[in-house]
């Protein structure tokens, strides 16, 4: 993320920032005159270390994230779990440094430009290009317009080149449903993308183990390709499980109902969900470069590769049957009978949780004339009504093209 954000803010941000917030301008005025900010200021600067405010931190930020060895921090750090002394009321400062210690103050961003110069604005805001809430709001404005952009293209261009459009005409395609599927998406990319702002702070903080240069001590090109079946297997397996508990009734009603809306799919459904949902799917991929070294390249590309799989999986073009990728016919199938095939990459979870079901051998049965294929689409509908009923109740409150 930092050097995308870096990019954003040598081209646009630096300067916007600049012209809205300047140095000396109004609200820079008003902040220095106020005895209420200079008191809160005062409070922060206590419980800083010189090295934070002369490096260049904003005094609330550094409050938030910046340095560890605060008085109390390092007190903290000291305290024992010893059975005769415990002092519970230290437990909140000693898991803090805890957290602290976890920092890589070299990895903070913004203190100083990495992959460009400085450029004319760079110091010219009151909001630093370090400071959190400069950061968390281009954070949501930059991701935004990316997921928006990278949903619409990708999913367009399988639309146009892809998608089997077949499939506008089976019995359990919605009324306007490419409508209601890009309606759906577009409103909740902005909120998964809030939702996962903590994730975005704490990698510019650096908290993550995101690296940059590939050398003998980051374990070279070997650990970098390494590094994809790695965050494949991991976040293959994390989905699995969160996809399960997503199906558990309680919940499925509340967060996952929205994206099981599509019995049969177009490739916009692949964003389509509630954003919580979205964002709890979207959780591994955040988690793993918090506990595991990731290229911060290598790591761009992942999350595009992700987003391209996801339209893929979506796209109702039957390529593969493979055993072990769990490709679009899977998928498929999830969509059709719900309580099945919940992996994303591959079966592996699936078989080993007892949930995988073989795609029926129909859909890979090319060029199929239009008696069988309905007659194969109403045989689908049947298993499905049944296996709706029971996760749903009665009542489909979907509006179907037609009905048969
Ligand atoms: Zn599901
Ligand atoms: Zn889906």
């Amino acid at each position: 993320m930092d050097i995308v954000l870096e990019i954003c803010d040598y081209f646009i941000f630096d300067k916007l920032y600049a012209a809205a917030l300047p140095k000396g301008g109004k609200v820079d005025q008003f902040l220095q005159n106020s005895p209420v900010v200079q008191q809160v200021s005062s409070k922060v600067s206590q419980y800083l270390p010189a090295s934070a405010t002369a490096s260049g931190y904003d005094p609330l930020d550094s409050a938030i994230f910046a340095n560890s060895t605060s008085s109390h921090a390092s007190n903290a750090l000291s305290f024992q779990f010893n059975s005769t002394s415990i002092n519970f009321a230290n437990i909140p400062s000693y898991l803090w440094a805890k957290f602290m210690s976890l920092q890589n103050k070299s990895e903070i961003y913004g203190l100083k430009p990495i992959f460009l110069p400085e450029g004319d604005y760079f110091s010219s805001s009151i909001l630093s290009r370090s400071n959190i809430l400069r950061e968390s709001l281009s954070i949501l404005v930059v991701t935004t317009i990316f997921g928006w952009l990278l949903y619409l293209i990708v999913a367009y261009f399988s639309y146009v080149f892809v998608f089997d459009k077949k499939i506008f005409n089976h019995p359990r395609y919605l009324k306007n449903q490419m409508w209601l599927e890009i309606e759906r998406a577009m409103t909740a990319i902005p909120v998964m993308v809030a939702l996962t702002n903590p994730f975005f702070l704490l990698e510019l903080k650096g908290f993550s183990r995101l690296y940059f240069d590939i050398n003998e001590s980051t374990g070279g090109w070997k650990f970098l390709l390494l590094s994809i079946p790695m965050f494949i297997l991991f976040t293959d397996c994390l989905i699995y499980f969160i996809h399960r508990w997503l199906h558990w009734p309680s919940v499925y009603k509340r967060l996952h109902k929205p994206h099981h809306k599509w019995i049969v799919c177009t490739p916009f459904a692949s964003h389509a969900f509630h954003p919580v949902d979205g964002w709890a799917q979207s959780l591994p991929y955040h988690l793993y470069p918090l506990f595991f070294p990731l290229h911060k390249v290598l790591y761009l590309g992942l999350f595009t590769f992700v987003n391209f799989w996801t339209v893929m999986i979506h796209d109702g073009n039957y390529m593969s049957n493979d055993p072990v990728v769990n490709g679009t016919a899977c998928h498929t199938v999830h969509h059709l009978y719900f309580n099945y095939n919940y992996g994303q990459f591959t079966t592996l979870w699936d078989r080993i949780g007892r949930s995988y079901r073989r795609p029926d051998d129909s859909f890979f049965v090319k060029d199929t004339d239009d008696e069988k294929e309905k007659q194969e689409w109403k045989k689908q509908v049947t298993q499905m009504e049944e296996i709706r009923n029971e996760l749903e109740g009665k009542v489909d409150d979907r509006e179907y093209n037609e009905s048969i």
